[in-house]
């Protein structure tokens, strides 16, 4: 039976940097990834620009974002953090550049060129690679992992660095060997919305506003940012980064949400706007000057909205209620959340093995001390702008240099 010191099962971003660094400690690393070509994934992320890290060298900052996981990567971090990311990446001839929300991408805004600097960096130091090789279980012998059952036959090592991501059967194969592993729910997401004027506005975006979300039970979330209207309900960063505590609210049935148009003003002061509006457009219809009060594109939302005899009425003939009303309207307009959007729209899903089973200073399984577990595989919830890919690479470098 062949036998190598570490096998790393998928060649995603945590396991090309997982191989590629226990062989520059001198391992002999094998790779097996059962895709034809690296980069399946990795190609496609960020829009195929790869957001590959995100530019908060403030360690302490950057994994505020993971919420109650934060405490679990502070010793991974001390190794490999965002600072070691951009060395890493622009010592080997690829710069980094970054964006708004300290986004950072490759100065080539091409991911392909990520996945080819690992790719180079695995041969550098001479990772065995075999493609199209499933790997279909772990090995065990008297209860200790010694390597793995493959479409194409047994292989034995020292160390085992799991790197699949979260999907296919890798979770299956931690359950059997005494693992908690939580099952994968739909995290970063869009929301689903009833209301009909919202799919309408398709394409627009609201930037800023305010969103409350009121659950049923009468549990309040309140964020302010930039949202975007698509033909199935709401998205965006701020969106996609509120689903997770909006799925909580939804556990009590429809989320009823109210969007403020003008957060920065006061509602006397969006009162005395709509006044000068109507005041320059006296003779107009009402259903004719909405859009002068709104934010681009907003003008079919408050006509979808206000009552027809309001619209149809000229703006000199409106009365001081309704016109309070309408003000009011601006920074309460309803819609209700009925749903997450799923799966297939996560950006990023929890679910992996409970960090409190994983020995971070080294990323080996507590349960089993020569296995490690990188990258998606860890039950972890962060938001998009680089967090994950910024996990792979400080978890698959940790536990290359362990394993
Ligand atoms: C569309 C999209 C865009 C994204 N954009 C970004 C972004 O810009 N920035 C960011 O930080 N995050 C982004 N993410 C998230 C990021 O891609 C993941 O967090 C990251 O790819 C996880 O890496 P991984 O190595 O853990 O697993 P994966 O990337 O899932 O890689 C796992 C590898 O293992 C292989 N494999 C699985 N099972 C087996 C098996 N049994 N035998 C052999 N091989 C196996 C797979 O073929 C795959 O190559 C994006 C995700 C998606 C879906």
């Amino acid at each position: 039976m062949e036998c190598f010191d570490v096998i790393v099962v998928g060649g995603g971003p945590a396991g090309l940097i997982a191989a590629g660094h226990a062989a520059e400690y001198g391992r002999r690393v094998l790779l097996v990834e059962k895709n034809r070509a690296f980069g399946e994934k990795l190609n496609r992320t960020g829009g195929g620009r790869c957001n590959i890290t995100n530019a908060e060298f403030d360690t302490r900052v950057f994994l505020s974002f993971f919420g109650e996981g934060a405490k679990f990567l502070f010793s991974p971090f001390s190794r490999f953090s965002v600072q070691e990311t951009f060395d890493f990446f622009t010592e080997r001839g690829l710069s980094l550049v970054v964006e708004e929300r300290k986004r950072a991408f490759p100065e080539t805004h091409q991911a392909a060129d990520v996945t080819r600097v690992l790719m180079e960096y695995m041969q550098e130091h001479g990772v065995e690679i075999r493609m199209e090789t499933t790997t279909k279980q772990l090995l065990l012998e008297a209860g200790k992992i010694v390597g793995i059952e493959t479409g194409r036959g047994a292989i034995t090592a020292e160390s085992i660095i799991l790197a699949t991501g979260s999907a296919g059967a890798a979770p299956d194969w931690l359950r059997e060997t005494g693992h908690t592993v939580h099952d994968a729910t739909p995290d970063i997401v869009p929301l689903r919305v009833k209301e009909q004027w919202v799919k309408d506005l398709s394409g627009t975006t609201l930037d800023p506003m305010k969103i409350t979300f009121t659950a049923a039970n009468g549990d309040r979330l309140l964020r302010e940012g930039r949202i975007l209207f698509t033909h199935f309900g709401i998205s965006g960063p701020l969106i996609l980064n509120s689903a997770h505590e909006v799925k909580k609210l939804l556990k009590h049935g429809p989320v009823a949400a109210r969007i403020d148009l003008f957060p920065n003003l006061e509602p006397h002061e969006v009162d005395t706007c709509v006044l000068e509006t109507f005041g320059e457009n006296k003779n107009k219809l009402v259903r004719n000057v909405v859009k002068a009060l709104v934010p681009t594109g907003m003008g079919r939302a408050l006509i979808a909205l206000l009552p027809p005899e309001l619209l149809d009425k000229k703006v000199n003939g409106v009365t001081l209620e309704e016109r309070k009303a309408l003000a009011k309207q601006l920074k309460d307009l309803p819609l209700t959340i009925t749903a997450t959007m799923g799966y297939d729209w996560a950006v990023v899903c929890d679910g992996g093995v409970d960090m409190a089973e994983i020995d971070t200073r080294t990323m080996a399984s507590r349960l089993h001390p020569n296995l490690f577990i990188v990258g998606d595989l860890l039950h972890l919830s962060r938001p998009t702008g680089g967090y994950s890919l910024q996990l792979c690479w400080t978890t698959g470098f940790v536990a290359g240099e362990s394993a």
